[in-house]
């Protein structure tokens, strides 16, 4: 199972990328939580990737696409049968490119799956929200508060605001998806893969929808 997940910032792609890579039990393979994980160990990479991470552009996509086909290739996807992209591609070039590396290695997408939600809603979604630096867990200050305030429920430590979640960062976000992301609806759509599932229900509801939207995938 290869799939895609588009949608917003906030949209819900990280949270859904966990579930459904633990229902089919594939690769979930986040390329924010890459960028992330090379800034916090400060490699030549983490350092190039948060130059446009801090004002929420994108980083480069030759940086990007040569990140993901490595990762693609690690044994982990073979064994494990497939991979869930959250946060690839997020240009056409980046489509392009997701097209070709598959090829090379005589694969495809199987379904392309976007969470739509309305932009006022994902707006409040990223303002709230508070993600612990430590075990990556999410929250959101009204939403999903953590038990004691600003603390994980999971392993204790402070939580933070992304530097990204901040107001007018949250703007440019907003802007780049307009800008660069938004046309891969249509670029997939044309090529028969693009699956539309409403984003702005409860998790659970969303992951459902998600799974039999797959379904009808297999059937087509
Ligand atoms: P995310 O956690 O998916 O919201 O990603 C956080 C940040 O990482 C983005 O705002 C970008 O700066 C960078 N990033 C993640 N994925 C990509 C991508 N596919 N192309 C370029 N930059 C990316």
């Amino acid at each position: 199972m290869r799939l895609v997940l588009l949608g917003g910032p906030g949209a819900g792609k990280g949270t859904q990328a966990k579930a459904l890579a633990k229902h089919w039990k594939i690769v979930h393979i986040s390329t924010g939580d890459l960028f992330r994980y090379h800034r916090d160990h400060g490699t030549e990479l983490g350092l190039l990737a948060n130059r446009y991470m801090a004002q929420g552009q994108l980083v480069p996509d030759e940086v990007t696409e040569k990140m993901v086909e490595d990762r693609i290739s690690q044994s982990d996807v073979a064994s494990q049968g497939g991979f869930v992209l959250d946060g690839f591609p997020r240009t056409v070039p980046q489509g392009e490119a997701l097209s070709a590396i598959l090829a090379s290695k005589h694969q495809h997408l199987d379904a392309v799956l976007y969470i739509f939600v309305p932009e006022e809603v994902l707006e409040e979604r990223l303002v709230g929200r508070r993600v612990c630096p430590q075990c990556q867990a999410n929250y959101h200050v009204s939403l999903n508060p953590p038990k004691i305030a600003d603390t994980c429920d999971v392993c204790g430590a402070t939580l933070i605001q992304r530097e990204d979640d901040q107001p007018l960062t949250v703007r440019t976000r907003f802007k780049v998806y307009q800008e660069q992301t938004s046309p891969l609806i249509a670029f997939y759509e044309k090529r028969g893969l693009l699956r539309t599932v409403d984003g702005n229900q409860t998790p659970d509801q969303v992951t459902r929808a998600l799974v039999s939207a797959v379904g009808t995938v297999a059937d087509d």
